[in-house]
């Protein structure tokens, strides 16, 4: 079975140090990939580096919501420049964000920055990894005068409507569920996920977030590094925890841990068997559903995957030979 992490922050300061260690294991558990996203021009040289190190990375850079009041005045300029170095990269994480730290962001800037972002994923035929929280009036806004997205746009840790799926999913949206799925109220989420259309589904972790609400005992758990860069501090904090939501309490639902344990790629298992379960459908359908997905969407011009679409044929193919 592979698996290919849609979403993650493997360059997040509370888990960089232990990066090396998480890939390894992740990569003998069945992820194939992991797509990194950066946050803000503060992590992007982290997360270029990461990729220089580790085929399996599939870098991304973006100015988060919650980072916009921290961008430099050069910050498109860079943003642009880290495309032209960096051809195997996507855009995110980008987005919008109406929740209790988004509210404090002046709305207009942050759809200013996050439109900015999404034209220029466009116009570079990549793939963007979206945040969306309390805000998806807006977000189709955006994306009707800015789209259609035929590369594709990423909803991640998607907790929105089913009503809302149809619509997005024409504008080129792909639907990607991490371990936050299990906050929402289950027939919701059973109704929802049967509205996503089978080529637009992704599977995610999030991590260091995003912590499925397995049993402990079913789940791998990082315990985050204290002596991270003080330069990188400030983005230690969840900045891009809850994804495509539009529950504000989602956090308080998390498991009570007995000291900050934080989310590891390879509990992508844990999401793999909760969204196999609410599709009544089997894990390795799902795996490699979600996984021919994955690589068909990140198989852009540049990209470090593209040559992986001819390999994923065969295997397709044995599938239905055996079936
Ligand atoms: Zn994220």
């Amino acid at each position: 079975m592979r698996l290919f992490d849609a979403h993650c922050h493997l360059q997040d300061p509370r888990i960089f140090t232990l990066a090396p260690q998480l890939i390894r294991s992740s990569l003998d558990s069945g992820i194939a990939h992991f797509a990194v996203n950066g946050v803000s021009e503060k992590d992007w040289h982290l997360v270029k580096q990461m990729s220089n190190s580790y085929p399996s990375v599939v870098p991304s850079f973006g100015v988060h919501p919650w980072f916009v009041l921290e961008r430099t005045t050069e910050w498109y300029t860079i943003l642009r420049q880290y495309f032209e170095s960096t051809p195997s990269a996507a855009v995110g994480e980008i987005g919008i964000d109406k929740g209790s730290k988004g509210k404090l962001i002046d709305f207009d800037l942050q759809i200013d920055v996050f439109r900015k972002q999404l034209e220029l994923a466009k116009e570079l035929k990549r793939p963007a990894s979206i945040h969306c929280v309390r805000a998806f009036g807006d977000l189709l806004e955006v994306m009707k005068s800015t789209g259609p997205f035929p590369e594709g746009v990423i909803l991640h840790s998607y907790l929105g409507s089913a009503e809302m799926v149809p619509e997005l999913a024409r504008l080129g949206a792909y639907f990607s569920f991490s371990g936050f799925l299990m906050s929402m109220k289950l027939q919701k989420a059973k109704k929802m996920l049967k509205a996503v259309p089978s080529d637009r589904i992704l599977l995610e972790t999030d991590a260091p977030d995003g912590l499925p609400k397995s049993e402990l005992s079913d789940l791998f758990l990082v315990e985050g590094d204290p002596s991270f860069p003080p330069e990188l501090q400030a983005l230690g904090e969840n900045p891009h925890s809850r994804g495509c939501t539009e529950v504000s309490d989602v956090e308080k639902e998390k498991p009570e841990l007995p000291k900050e344990m934080l989310n590891h790629p390879a509990n992508i298992h844990n999401v793999l068997t909760y969204v196999a379960s609410l599709l009544e459908m089997s894990k390795e359908e799902v795996a490699e559903l979600s996984y021919s997905n994955a690589v068909r969407l990140f198989s852009y011009e540049g990209s470090k995957i593209s040559e992986e679409v001819e390999a994923v044929k065969p295997i397709k193919l044995h599938v239905v030979l055996l079936t």
